[in-house]
């Protein structure tokens, strides 16, 4: 029989090419359906779960732009002394006429009476004992923020599915919102497992190391605005995991765990997840992070993440928080995606899709650069905290060398 030479991960029996992975796992995905109304002050990182829209216009009224005079220019020539006949505050609005040959004080913020259609910075004015002139010619609706000028009566001004963020929770603010619609939480329990793992904090025996994944598991849930509920450490006891994940699974949403996924024989949580639930996908082609156990346990989906540290984190980033994203009611947003030089050589196989993981920078002419972040090793964390990006080979690549061009994915604001 003649060997090919190429590498097809798809070849390798169970091993799913990444796209292929993730569409199959976000097709699993249903959004949640349970609303509930919360206090703007607690929305942020929490999802829509309507459309917002404005019942009134934003401003509300002709609003002064500046600290000046307030006037019609359509009665105004040029040259004209003007007398001023009073004052518009912000939150304390002029009520009286201003007619032919008149003007008023007004400062920022505060409301143009019906009269006035200009406002004449104070800069530009000569104020002579309430004689006002001003050199500047004057346009109509200079230096005001029109009435309905930022937003329209029944405009959508955030759609749903948007998760809540400091710039549009200020939106809703300013539109008078005091409670807005959101899905309810998505509840995420989260363990790990192995026998050599300890919290830190403690102090470590031989051939024991801390337990990192769960901090970061839960990091990514928490930024994502879930409930986490941290089951801790469960030793390799395939009793022990069994009894937690059935009762992890009637409370939560979603169970993350970390480790015991692969084929060692202390890994039983996949063999466990085929006992008392469902397993859809197990391996898919990337690297880190080949072993990755997705499936369900009644209701509550379930992902087994790689045991090592890096793996568990891509894996979460790349195929699991789009994933919980959706359950949770939000629209996915595409990864940013740029070319950029490379200035490392890079060692990879044909085979998985690589998500190396580099630090991008501009160069003074404004081309992206990257440079790998050194060992690209599945157990060394600092590979990606040190980085900003993951360089993306693909399956065919075998390797780039310093100089060419790769695509980066800069790291989304979940984990950056
Ligand atoms: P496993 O998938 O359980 O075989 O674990 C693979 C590697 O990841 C082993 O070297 C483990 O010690 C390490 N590992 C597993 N879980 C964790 C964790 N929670 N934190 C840090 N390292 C871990
Ligand atoms: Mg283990």
């Amino acid at each position: 029989m003649k060997l090919s030479m190429t590498v097809d991960c798809c070849s390798t029996p169970g091993l799913k090419p990444f796209t292929e992975a993730l569409t199959q796992i976000l097709s699993s995905m249903t959004r949640l359906t349970e609303i509930e109304l919360i206090s703007l002050g607690d929305a942020n990182n929490r999802i829509l779960a309507e459309d917002l829209c404005s019942q009134d216009i934003l401003p509300p009224w002709n609003c002064s732009a500046m600290d000046g005079y307030g006037l019609n220019h359509s009665t105004f020539e040029a040259g004209q002394t003007l007398t001023m006949v009073g004052s518009s505050f912000a939150g304390h609005p002029y009520e009286g006429e201003v007619a032919a040959g008149e003007c008023i004080r007004i400062m920022t913020g505060a409301c143009l009476p019906d009269d006035c259609d200009a406002v004449v910075m104070q800069e530009n004015v000569q104020d002579d004992d309430n004689q006002i002139t001003m050199a500047s010619p004057i346009e109509q609706w200079q230096h005001v923020r029109k009435a309905g000028s930022d937003i329209q009566a029944g405009e959508t001004v955030l759609p749903k599915g948007q998760r809540i963020n400091p710039r549009n929770i200020g939106v809703a603010a300013s539109l008078g919102l005091a409670k807005i619609p959101v899905y309810r939480q998505l509840k995420v329990a989260v363990f790990s497992t192995g026998d050599e793992l300890v919290p830190p904090g403690d102090t470590l025996q031989s051939g024991q190391i801390y337990d990192s994944n769960r901090y970061s598991v839960s990091a990514v849930c928490k930024r994502l605005g879930y409930e986490v509920i941290d089951l801790g450490l469960i030793a390799d006891d395939y009793e022990k995991i069994k009894a937690v994940m059935i009762e992890a699974a009637a409370s939560a949403d979603v169970l993350l765990t970390s480790g015991g996924v692969s084929v060692g024989e202390a890994d039983y949580v996949k063999p466990i997840l085929e006992e008392i639930g469902e397993l859809n996908l197990w391996k898919v082609a990337i690297k880190p992070g080949k072993p990755i156990a997705v499936g369900a346990i009644g209701d509550c989906k379930f992902f087994g993440l790689p045991g090592n540290p890096v793996s568990a984190m891509v894996t979460l980033n790349l195929l699991v928080q789009p994933a919980m994203q959706k359950l949770s009611g939000m629209d996915l947003i595409p990864p940013t995606i740029i070319p950029a030089i490379c200035d490392s050589n890079l060692k990879k196989r044909p085979g998985r899709r690589d998500y190396q993981r580099g630090t991008a920078y501009p160069d003074p002419n404004g081309n992206w650069h990257v440079e790998s972040t050194g060992n690209q090793g599945s157990a060394r964390l600092t590979s990606i905290s040190q980085g900003n990006c993951y360089i993306v080979l693909d399956e065919d690549s075998n390797g780039v060398k310093a100089g060419e061009t790769v695509n980066i994915q800069l790291f989304d604001e979940v984990i950056r």
